[in-house]
């Protein structure tokens, strides 16, 4: 689960890390009635979507010329006019897609001068099954850039759960950042506080590009200061962290990924045209792959788990059909508990209640699958049956191209 910039600067705020002061708005006058509360002069103005890389984005509705969803503004016009330019336009983004997302939210910030951008972010390395510190001095841009043209600016290391964070990770940070003096030791406290967010939190992700380090001025010296922030948490652990549930936002997220996770179904949209309905994550994978062997690629993957009924594959397959890409489904269930009749049973039903448009190629195997093959050839319905998984996916590939 992911959740707005606005929400993850609150959340390192209570644990003690730094962020500039900030108010999240609805309206252009909310916008303004935060930048009122704001010290100023200068103000950010920043459209809340779950994807990175708005500064550079471009709203679909303002033309090719209009600046992106991260303006700075120095007067009460200047934060009027941004907010009117992003609330209900499409941010096109590195992270969107084509599609962009829509601008609902806004988040006003306290605006910095900034000395120097980098980069540092927490995640669990599957490798060592260890919370990983990864830092580079080249924030601000995107870090696959970093990763792809100078790698040895990034620097990574990891926690030993045991210990948990000591001084010296604090200290490896500072280094690698190349701070000394006051800034070395913000840095070893910020590490500190963003690794207790992470714990904390069960987060799977907080990724803070940019860490900014701000121009001294007057008496006060430098500071660093997250200024953008993505945390995403464990959902696996959601069910210890039931205050960070009421942060999801539902309208950032696919339509269709969330009505599947009302049937606790495990639904990735994809981009291809051929749908699949599979028991077991592996066996999902597996369909996915043969499909394109065979030359087409799947438009989804969906696992419908091991308890599959009536009501869990008819979802599956309207979940399935609601893409105008899909232009055929491949069923390939593996009848283990559950019985290949009863499964059978299910997918005519289903097919029956959704008025099935598309061809539909069944592999079934396991308990009973004689049975469950009856039941599919006495349906009624054009079903095309196969034998194994290298014949579903020949067949439903031939359904499809003869179809288009
Ligand atoms: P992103 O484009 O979605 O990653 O959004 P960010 O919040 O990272 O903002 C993009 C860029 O805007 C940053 O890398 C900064 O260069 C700039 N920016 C953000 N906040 C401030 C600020 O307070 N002052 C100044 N001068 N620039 C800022
Ligand atoms: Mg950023």
């Amino acid at each position: 689960m992911n959740i707005h910039e606005y929400q993850a600067k609150e959340l390192l705020a209570k644990f003690g890390v730094p962020v500039p002061a900030g108010y999240a708005a609805l309206s252009v006058e909310e916008a303004v009635a935060a930048s009122k509360k704001l010290p100023g002069p200068l103000y950010v103005v920043k459209a809340q979507i779950h994807a990175g890389g708005r500064g550079k984005g471009k709203f679909k509705e303002l033309g090719p010329d209009a600046k992106g969803g991260v303006r700075l503004a120095r007067t009460e016009e200047e934060v009027r006019a941004a907010a009117a330019d992003m609330l209900g336009n499409t941010l096109v983004t590195v992270q969107t897609g084509d599609a962009g997302k829509q601008v609902n939210r806004l988040y006003v910030t306290d605006g910095v001068d900034i000395a120097h951008e980098f980069y540092l972010a927490l995640l669990v390395d599957r490798v060592t099954g260890r919370v990983a510190f990864v830092v580079s001095t080249e924030g601000g841009m995107d870090i696959e850039t970093v990763a792809h043209d100078s790698p040895e600016k990034i620097h990574t290391f990891d926690v030993d759960p045991a210990t948990g964070f000591m001084p010296h990770h604090g200290r490896a940070v500072a280094n690698a950042l190349g701070l000394t003096g006051d800034l070395a030791k913000q840095a070893q406290r910020l590490a500190g506080k963003v690794y207790d967010t992470f714990l904390g939190t069960d987060a799977a992700q907080i990724e803070i590009n940019p860490l900014a380090v701000t121009e001294a001025s007057g008496d006060s010296g430098a500071k660093l200061l997250v200024l953008d922030a993505k945390v995403g948490f464990d959902s696996n652990a959601a069910f210890r962290h039931k205050d960070l549930l009421e942060l999801r936002d539902e309208t950032e997220e696919d339509p269709q990924e969330l009505e599947a996770s009302k049937y606790d179904l495990a639904y990735i949209k994809l981009d291809g045209n051929i749908g699949c309905m599979v028991n077991g994550a592996g066996l999902a994978m597996a369909t996915m792959d043969i499909i394109k062997l065979n030359g087409e690629f799947p438009a989804n993957f969906l696992d419908v788990g091991g308890g599959a009924n009536k009501e869990k594959v008819t979802a599956a397959f309207k979940i399935i059909l609601s893409d105008p890409a899909v232009k055929g489904i491949l069923v390939n269930i593996f009848g283990g508990t559950m019985r290949c009749d009863i499964i059978a049973e299910g997918i005519v039903a289903a097919a029956k209640e959704v008025n099935l448009s598309v061809p539909l190629v069944v592999r079934l195997e396991g308990t009973n699958v004689d049975k469950g093959k009856e039941i599919l050839a006495n349906s009624g319905l054009a079903i095309v049956p196969a034998n194994d998984l290298g014949d579903a996916a020949k067949k439903i590939v031939a359904e499809v191209r003869s179809a288009a």
